[in-house]
């Protein structure tokens, strides 16, 4: 979606046609220009011709039907994904902010790729859109059940090749809001959460790291909440960031209503700078006194997600460290069992530093592996003993490699155009 292109096609026109127009593709989802009727015939032949419609993308879909994945095709021919994922009858579409991302942390199979570009709003929104269509068209029972695709064009099983950072899963229904204590209120006039055909939740967890592109994200959370448009409340957008500083004072002044999510995995900075280089940059001191100053100014909660790795993060001893980095009565903490799809490249690469592989267990050399569960519920004790508020969350279709960059293998993929321009 041309958004550019879109809003100077309408300089020349009243200033109301260009909402009409965005009314048209955002809150009618129509796919085709030819729907939107309120728009002068000669205005709608020039837009179908310069602003098409539509989405192109491949879905492949997890057996319980729950998890699904977008490889969206973007006009220069790169790929980006964005997974829709179906829990308690809520809509969760995790969205990509960047193709690959330049941050390279080692356990992150995006990091991995190393950075293409930035997603332009227009860009970031279609993927919302694309699963918003998607939704319409399939009514309830298909959408409870194993998703479709809308139209087939190439049916037989194939391997989606570029791999997406998994997660979240779970983070379904992390949000900060949801344990937030407005988020009673919340649920009364919660529009969001009756409709199972439309999109209720937006995470920023898929590729890239969102303030690295700060302005486009901005602009796309602008048209996702808009009420007018996607109308997805505020308290229904999350934004994970690594702990970009100059990104979490930004979002505290521009969009305080959105959730914040803080990416911490380790309680000390020798180790998050071994799993995530950008540590040298924003370490945890900094990012703790920005977070506590982000609750201060918001009185929002603030999560902090946790991957679970084996023997690197998960002892007990790093449970009390992390108790007593997190001391704000705001934070609470997701843990996360590490999936193991993700830096598998930067660990073979490692295993030419014999030295090092040796020195410790905390040598990715060794490969990475998920905490055990008894571990995590170990760990997770003693942060909840201490009084901070933790989450456990499992990988969504972990079963059936169904979480996110896990989805293509053995099963459907199916091409679909969502739109006909
Ligand atoms: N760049 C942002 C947002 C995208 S990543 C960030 O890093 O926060 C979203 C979340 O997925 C982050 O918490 C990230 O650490 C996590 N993640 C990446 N690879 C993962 C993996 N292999 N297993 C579990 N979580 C992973
Ligand atoms: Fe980038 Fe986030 Fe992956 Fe790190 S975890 S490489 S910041 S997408």
């Amino acid at each position: 979606m041309n958004l550019e292109k879109l809003e100077k096609i309408f300089e020349s026109e009243k200033p109301f046609r260009l909402k009409q127009a965005k009314q048209a593709i955002f809150r009618d989802l129509i796919e085709v220009w030819d729907e939107a009727t309120t728009l002068p015939l000669v205005l709608r032949e020039q837009l179908k011709k310069e602003v098409p419609l539509s989405i192109e993308a491949e879905i492949s879909t997890s057996a319980d039907g729950k998890t699904s994945k977008a490889l969206i095709c973007l006009e220069d021919k790169e790929e980006l994904e964005a997974v829709l994922m179906r829990h308690d009858g809520r809509n969760t579409v995790c969205v990509s902010s960047q193709v690959g991302c330049p941050l390279g942390c080692v356990f992150c199979a995006t990091g991995q790729m190393g950075f293409i570009r930035d997603l332009t709003a227009g860009e970031i929104v279609a993927q919302v859109l694309f699963w918003a269509r998607w939704l319409k068209k399939n009514p309830p029972s298909h959408s409870e059940g194993e998703a479709r695709p809308l139209r087939l064009v190439e049916g037989e099983a194939r391997r989606i090749s570029r791999s997406f950072p998994p997660r979240l899963a779970l983070l379904v229904d992390a949000r900060p809001g949801a344990i937030a204590q407005d988020d009673k209120k919340e649920k009364q006039n919660d529009k969001n959460s009756v409709n199972v055909n439309r999109v209720n939740n937006v995470v920023f967890m898929g590729m890239g790291e969102p303030f690295l592109n700060y302005d486009n994200v901005f602009e796309a959370i602008k048209i996702l909440n808009d009420d007018n448009l996607l109308g997805i409340g505020a308290r229904h957008i999350s934004i994970s960031t690594v702990g970009i500083i100059e990104g979490i004072e930004r979002m505290a002044l521009d969009m305080p209503q959105i959730n914040l999510a803080i990416s911490l995995h380790a309680p000390d900075d020798a180790l998050r700078q071994k799993l995530m280089p950008i540590d040298k940059k924003y370490p945890l001191e900094a990012i703790i006194a920005v977070a506590k100053d982000y609750v201060a100014k918001t009185n929002r909660k603030l999560m902090f997600e946790y991957i679970m790795i084996r023997g690197v993060n998960d002892s007990q001893e790093q449970a009390r460290q992390l108790v007593n980095l997190l001391d704000d009565r705001l934070f609470f903490v997701n843990l996360i069992a590490y999936n193991p799809t993700g830096g598998l490249a930067p660990l073979q690469n490692l295993q030419n530093n014999h030295d090092e592989a040796k020195e410790s267990k905390k040598d990715f050399a060794m490969g990475l592996e998920p905490s055990l569960p008894a571990q995590i519920k170990k760990f997770k004790d003693i942060l909840e003993k201490s009084g901070i508020q933790a989450l456990q969350r499992y990988r969504f279709g972990q079963d059936v490699r169904g979480a996110c960059g896990q989805l293509a293998s053995s099963r459907k993929v199916a091409k679909v155009m969502n739109g006909d321009n």
